[in-house]
């Protein structure tokens, strides 16, 4: 008895109903509902669990039988029909329409019902429990069998192939029947039972659960593939195995080709020329190539497991950690230094370090690989230059200041000497003392521009950028007189302002400006200023429409004292130019003339980007 279970009297009649719920409500310790018509029955059916349910239909009335329509393939409810007299007929139409059991009503009967009742819905119970446990199997089955996984199941005891899975006979070629007759090793390449049998021992003796391991597997015309295999042992009987195979070819070859490139990078990584590391993102080292051993001077093994720190010059040491932070904090995918290291022997070399960081598929994989070429001698030179360079400076500087000095009484006494001498000299006298005194002006404007010249490295350098427009607007000013190139119109674009010192940046515009005026101002079109940006420079350019500058003169005009075929009549002393690349080039930029489209020429400066915030200047 059980006072959670609840027992549903339906009928037809209500004085039946009546009748039996009074009799069962004496009898057993059921909750007692009734219910007149299968509709009620529906309502009192769908509120209640189907757990604690039974049915006792009266009579076996198909509109009652028909609450035991199927659910999911077993009888909705539990039922056990009442009848009042022994029919065959409705016994079995009860039973087949899903009741568990069939009673003709006596007292006996009615007397035993809650025990009756208790073993309807036990088998109502069981009942669903197989149709559920067949519908489970049912649908693995399915999948097994239509699964692109192979699965193969083998007798333990003969190896013979038991059942093999459609996506198994797909991949292999076999037909069902074939199968049957074979085993696992006639899809081995080079069969070997004992050898099988070896492998079988453990999972057979039971010391272990399941075996993974990779083979390869032929089909059936002939061909071969790489499988990974999960096998186990199944206690059942008669005992078997199951085989579960994974076609691992595309797996294999993408492994393949990782071992393919990774083994280019190897020998590039042995070969190079550069010194390449991987490091850590904090830089300790991994890895070595030989190319950074002889740099450095150190044997891979005393590098592994040392900080690039290490083998760094003490001064730069600091930018190094800086360098790497920012890797780290993923600011620059590649980080780029020229930085002094230690070798093992205590010379110091200068090496280019580009590093980049790479990340793996997870953070912790993540890892630096560095490259660095020697550029100790390139460093040298360069120290070198500059110091060549800064003697000339020096030399031309005082050369030019000193001859100055006797020029001055030179060009004055040839011009008192023309005034005041005039009726005493005869007129060729008078052509010499005219000539002295222009030669006199034009050496002191050479010299004035080889002082311009030799002064471009000893200017001081602006805090802020300087506006190259307000710079450009004056040398126009200055410019602009009765001198050559009068009335020419000159067009200004925008302008952006440079990290120059500012007497430089006059001196690049009004070289430029002045030749334009020059030399090619008279030609009616406007000269135009302006500034384009290409591959990370800012370029600035003046452009004329003029003759141009002939052929033979291209390679030349940026010499000092290179005067072109068409400065004849242009009073000049061929250092504009000069000066012009001088400070350009001071300032990691550059000079160039290209031909204007349609005639002319068109004089341009290009600066990297820095060179507008002033990042990257030479210290003056
Ligand atoms: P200078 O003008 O004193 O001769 P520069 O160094 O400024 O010296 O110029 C060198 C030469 O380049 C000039 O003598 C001239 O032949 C040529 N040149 C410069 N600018 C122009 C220009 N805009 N058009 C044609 N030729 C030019």
């Amino acid at each position: 008895m059980n006072s959670a279970v609840e027992l549903l009297v339906v009928g037809t009649s209500t004085a039946e109903i009546e009748r039996i719920a009074g009799k069962l409500k004496t009898r057993t310790g059921y909750q007692l509902r009734t219910a007149s018509g299968p509709v009620e029955a529906r309502a009192r059916i769908a509120a209640c669990p189907a757990e604690r349910l039974v049915v006792v239909a009266l009579r076996a009335e198909r509109r009652t039988l028909a609450l035991l329509e199927p659910r999911d393939g077993y009888p909705r409810v539990a039922m056990l029909v009442l009848l009042d007299r022994d029919d065959t007929a409705a016994t079995v139409r009860a039973l087949n329409a899903g009741a568990i059991d069939v009673l003709v009503e006596s007292p006996a009967v009615l007397d035993r019902l809650p025990g009756t009742i208790d073993a309807v819905l036990a088998k109502w119970r069981q009942r669903r429990a197989e149709q559920l446990a067949i519908d489970y199997a049912a649908r693995f089955g399915h999948i097994l069998a239509s699964a692109l996984t192979e699965i193969y199941t083998f007798d333990a005891a003969t190896l013979r192939f038991i059942r093999v899975n459609r996506g198994a006979r797909k991949n292999i070629g076999y037909s069902k029947q074939e199968l049957r007759k074979m085993t696992p090793l006639d899809l081995k390449l080079a069969p070997d039972r004992e050898r099988f049998e070896e492998l079988l021992h453990p999972l057979r003796a039971g010391g272990q659960e399941t075996l993974r391991f990779e083979s390869v597997h032929r089909r059936k015309d002939g061909s071969f593939y790489p499988v990974e295999i999960l096998l186990q042992f199944v206690r059942v009987e008669p005992p078997a195995f199951i085989a579960v195979c994974l076609d691992i070819s595309e797996r294999k070859q993408a492994e393949e080709k990782l071992q393919a490139s990774e083994a280019r990078f190897r020998s590039i990584f042995n070969v190079a020329a550069a010194g390449m590391a991987i490091l850590t993102p904090y830089g300790e080292v991994l890895e070595v190539n030989p190319a950074f051993c002889a740099f450095s001077g150190f044997a891979a093994e005393e590098l592994i497991g040392r900080n690039i720190a290490d083998v760094t010059h003490p001064d730069d040491r600091e930018a190094t950690a800086d360098y790497y932070a920012a890797l780290r904090r993923g600011q620059d995918p590649i980080v780029q230094i020229d930085k002094r290291y230690l070798r093992k022997d205590g010379q110091v070399r200068w090496g280019h370090a580009s590093v980049a960081c790479l990340s793996g598929r997870d953070r912790s994989e993540t890892y630096c690989i560095g490259l660095v070429q020697d550029i100790t001698r390139h460093k040298e030179a360069e120290a070198k230059r500059r110091e060549a360079y800064a003697e000339l400076d020096a030399f031309v500087h005082t050369v030019a200041h000193d001859l100055r000095t006797p020029l001055t009484p030179i060009i004055g006494i040839s011009e008192y000497l023309q005034e005041h001498a005039a009726e005493v000299l005869d007129r060729t006298s008078l052509d010499f003392l005219a000539d002295i005194e222009k030669s006199g002006h034009r050496m002191l404007a050479l010299l004035e521009d080889l002082l311009t010249l030799a002064r471009v490295g000893h200017v001081r350098q602006p805090s802020a950028p300087v506006a190259t427009r307000r710079v450009v607007d004056g040398v126009l000013k200055s410019l602009a007189g009765p001198s050559a190139g009068a009335g020419i119109k000159v067009e200004v674009g925008e302008l952006s302002p440079l990290c120059l010192p500012e007497t430089l940046v006059s001196q690049l515009f009004d070289n430029l400006i002045g030749n334009a005026l020059r030399y090619a101002g008279a030609a009616g079109k406007p000269i135009e200023v302006g500034e384009e940006r290409r591959n990370g420079q800012v370029i600035f350019y003046v452009r004329d429409h003029g003759p141009g500058i002939p052929e033979e003169d291209l390679g030349h005009i940026f010499e000092a004292f290179y005067r072109g075929r068409n400065a004849r009549r242009v009073n000049g002393t061929g250092i504009g130019l000069a000066t012009v690349r001088k400070i350009a080039r001071l300032y990691h930029g550059d000079a160039w003339v290209e031909a204007t489209p349609g005639g002319g020429s068109t004089f341009k400066l290009g600066f990297p980007l820095a060179a507008l915030t002033g990042v990257g200047n030479p210290s003056a």
